[in-house]
C-alpha cells in the first residue's frame, strides 16, 4: 500500500487483497494464497487481519508475508527459476462466546435523554497488543467525556462513552448497539469513532444534512488552534458505527495522521511505545470539542445523509 498522511486511501484501496483475494484465486485454481502484507512496515512482521470466503469456492489457505520477505520472494521468482513455498499455519476459528460493549455517561444539563456518542473499540487483532487500534481511541473518548464532565458547565444532552466489542471480527459489537438502541437512535445527536491510532487531528469525516455545512465549519474554526480543520463531508464515520449508516443519525469519524500507522496496525508492533501523547491530547480536544459543541446546540444538528461521490 502507498504511506498517506491524512487519509486511509492506501490501506482501503489494498486491503480487498487480502479480504476477498483467497475467493478469487481460489476460482482461478489457486490450492493456496500467499500475500504480501497490507501495510508500510519495512520490518519482518506481517500485517494481518479478517478474509472474507465466498460461499461455493474452495476455502484455500491464505497467508500474508512481510514487506522484506515479500521482496526476497519476488526477486527470486523474477529470476525465473522456479520457487516453492512451504505453508505451515496454525490459525483456525473457534466458537464465538460473549462479549460485552463497555458503556459510560456524562448527564446531560437539560436533556439528559438525548445523547452524542464519543466510542472507540475494545477488542485487537490478536498479534498486537491493541495499543494504537484501538486502545489509543478508547482512551481518548473517554478522557474527552472525564474532560467535559469536570467542568463547572455540563451540556445540554449527555455524552456518552460507548467501548465497543469485536469489531475485528465482524463488528458484532456495533451491530448490537444499533439493534438494541433502535427505540433511541432518534434521540442521538452526533456519534464519533476515533479508530485511527495515536496520530495529530487533521479533522472529521461527517455525514448529516448537508445544510449542517455552518455548524461544521464554525467546529473547523474552533479546531483551527490545534490543526484539526479538514472537514470532509460523506461516509460512515467508522467501521463500528457504519451500521448506524442506514439511520438518519449524524455520522463523525476523527482523522488523524495516519502516516505511520500502517507500519504498526494488525502486527507484533502494535504495542503501548507507539503511543504518542502530545498528538494524543490535541486528538482528545478535538474529541472534548466536537463532543461538547454538539451536545450543547439547542436544535441540534440538522439530521440526514450525504452521498459520498
Ligand atoms: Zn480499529
Amino acid at each position: 500500500m502507498t504511506r498517506g498522511s491524512d487519509d486511509m486511501s492506501g490501506y482501503g484501496g489494498s486491503v480487498p487483497v487480502r479480504v476477498t483475494g483467497a475467493s478469487r484465486a481460489a476460482k482461478g485454481g489457486a490450492i493456496g494464497v500467499l500475500i504480501r502484507s497490507i501495510g508500510t512496515s519495512k520490518n519482518r512482521y506481517a500485517h494481518t487481519g479478517s478474509v472474507r470466503y465466498e460461499e461455493a469456492v474452495p476455502k484455500v489457505p491464505v497467508a500474508a508475508l512481510s514487506n522484506p520477505d515479500a521482496d526476497l520472494l519476488e526477486r527470486l521468482v523474477s529470476r525465473g527459476s522456479p520457487v516453492r513455498v512451504r505453508f505451515r499455519l496454525d490459525c483456525r476459528t473457534l466458537e464465538n462466546v460473549e462479549t460485552a460493549n463497555i458503556v459510560g455517561e456524562v448527564l446531560g444539563r437539560e436533556k439528559p435523554d438525548e445523547v452524542v456518542v464519543l466510542s472507540g473499540h475494545i477488542d485487537s487483532w490478536d498479534l498486537g497488543t491493541g495499543a494504537i487500534d484501538d486502545a489509543a481511541g478508547c482512551g481518548m473518548a473517554i478522557e474527552a467525556a472525564r474532560l467535559i464532565g469536570s467542568l463547572p458547565r455540563r451540556p445540554l444532552r449527555t455524552v456518552r462513552v460507548v467501548l465497543f466489542a469485536n469489531e475485528e471480527n465482524g463488528l458484532a459489537g456495533g451491530h448490537a448497539y444499533a439493534r438494541q438502541h433502535a427505540a433511541e437512535l432518534g434521540r442521538h445527536a452526533g456519534v464519533m469513532e476515533a479508530d485511527s491510532g495515536t496520530g495529530r487531528p487533521i479533522g472529521f469525516a461527517w455525514n448529516a444534512d448537508p445544510s449542517a455545512r455552518p455548524i461544521i465549519g464554525a467546529l473547523a474554526k474552533l479546531l483551527a488552534p490545534i490543526g484539526a480543520t479538514k472537514m470532509e463531508a460523506g461516509g460512515y464515520g467508522g467501521a463500528d458505527i457504519s451500521p448506524l449508516s442506514t439511520s438518519d443519525v449524524p455520522l463523525f469519524g476523527l482523522r488523524q495522521d495516519t502516516s505511520t500507522y500502517f507500519d504498526y496496525h494488525h502486527t507484533q508492533n502494535d504495542t503501548f511505545d507507539k503511543i504518542e501523547p502530545e498528538s494524543m491530547r490535541k486528538a482528545t480536544a478535538a474529541l472534548a470539542v466536537w463532543a461538547y459543541v454538539v451536545a450543547d446546540l439547542p436544535e441540534g444538528l440538522p439530521r440526514g445523509r450525504i452521498e459520498k461521490k
